[in-house]
């Protein structure tokens, strides 16, 4: 069976995730048709956390998602081997932490109540004829005169805009967890040990720790993007970390862990009446805890170009290259080693006396843009 859509200024959007329900919001907003296709049966999330900054909340606030949140007062570096305080940055106000469950039903009900059409259990297994084609798994064509990839870093939209563009292994991987806590201070803190390191930040309403833990690795054999582990895995990597690591990651009983890849921005991100935002343009590593921020900077400003997606991947383009550069920059600094660790903590716990809000002062360029005033 074939339907149309034919309504003047209606999109597709493929994927409900933070980019596409975003983006579907935002289209919305201004008054289009949208139509929002999701291959899961539900839109959830896997437990885990998310650091939102105030450049992708911006975004959220002119949307009107407003999802449970924690705020984010420092990002705090501590030596992993010996639990000592490196420096301890204050971030400014709008730094916040969500439960990844919490912000996609807050956008999936914002994009029902504004009028999103979203299909549920809508596979698509392939995008063709310039883009105006998506053949469902099911057997369904659907045909679209605009259509936003938003279908994440293994998506169709991404293969049909960007087929030869394969991702390397960056030769680090990622466990993800949640462990209860109390007490835990609103902010980020950062266990950092030679080739590892380990992100902690408190949940909803403060009695759950968010852990992403990364080690550097020669392989990753997974024929997936992600799969369950063992948590004695993480454990081991982690061994000989001070206190209170080996407590935290004593409580971990679920761990998933992730072969980090590195695609670069995405060399293409359009092709025929198809453009590519969020993970699908540009997969972006953890280490600048950016993907969704930028994810929902694409998704309002691409909205409010619509109609020119050449210049408006032109004017993004500069932004998120520099974001995917600090981000590659940031896990080297992270896991160094040996003479270089010292010189680079020596130096940090010397700003950290004087003036440690240099460290995050660094990324005015990032956090204080703001995409919806642009
Ligand atoms: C360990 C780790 C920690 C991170 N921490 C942070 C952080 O703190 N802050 C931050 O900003 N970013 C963080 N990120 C990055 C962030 O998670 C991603 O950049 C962001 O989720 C990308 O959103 P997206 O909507 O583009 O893609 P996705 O979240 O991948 O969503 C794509 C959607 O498309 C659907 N889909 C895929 N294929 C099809 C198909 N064929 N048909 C129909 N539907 C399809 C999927 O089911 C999914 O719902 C982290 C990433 C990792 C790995």
């Amino acid at each position: 069976m074939a339907t149309t859509d034919a309504r003047r200024g209606a999109v597709t959007i493929l994927g409900g995730g933070v980019a596409g329900l975003a983006c579907a919001i935002a289209c919305a907003q201004r008054g289009h048709a949208v139509t929002l296709l999701e291959q899961a049966p539900a839109l959830t999330e896997i437990g885990a956390g998310l650091q939102i900054a105030p450049n992708g909340g911006r975004v959220l606030d002119a949307l009107g998602v407003a999802p449970p949140a924690i705020g984010n007062a420092a990002i705090h570096l501590i030596e992993g081997l010996t639990g000592r305080r490196v420096i301890r940055a204050p971030l400014g106000p709008g730094f916040r932490f969500l439960h990844r469950a919490d912000l996609i039903a807050a956008l999936a009900a914002r994009a029902e109540a504004t009028g999103v059409a979203i299909r549920l259990g809508a596979e698509v297994a392939g995008v063709g004829v310039d883009g105006r084609e998506l053949r469902l798994a099911s057997g369904e064509t659907i045909a679209t005169s605009r259509l936003i990839g938003a279908d994440g870093a293994r998506g169709a939209a991404r293969a049909f805009v960007a087929p030869d563009h394969r991702p390397d292994f960056t030769g680090q991987v990622a466990w993800r967890a949640i462990v209860p806590v109390t007490d835990w201070p609103g902010e980020a803190r950062i266990h950092a040990g030679p080739g590892r390191h380990l992100v902690c930040y408190p949940l909803r309403d403060g009695t759950s720790l968010n852990l992403v833990a990364v080690e550097e690795r020669a392989e990753w054999a997974a024929e997936g993007w992600s799969r369950r582990d063992a948590p004695e895995n993480l454990r081991r990597a982690f061994a000989g970390f001070a206190d209170p690591v080996p407590g935290l990651l004593a409580q971990v009983d679920m761990v998933h862990l992730w072969g980090l890849m590195d695609h670069g921005a995405t060399p293409r991100w359009r092709r025929g009446v198809c453009t590519l935002i969020g993970d699908a343009a540009h997969p972006t590593l953890p280490f600048l805890a950016q993907g969704a921020n930028l994810a929902l900077e694409d998704a309002w400003t691409l909205a409010a170009m619509l109609d020119d997606p050449a210049a408006w991947e032109d004017a993004r383009r500069p932004r998120v290259a520099r974001a995917l550069r600090a981000a590659r920059g940031n896990a080297r600094n992270y896991h160094l080693s040996g003479a270089r660790k010292r010189a680079a903590h020596l130096a940090l716990r010397t700003l950290d006396r004087v003036r440690p809000s240099t460290l995050t002062g660094a990324y005015r360029w990032l956090y204080d843009h703001d995409v919806t005033r642009a």
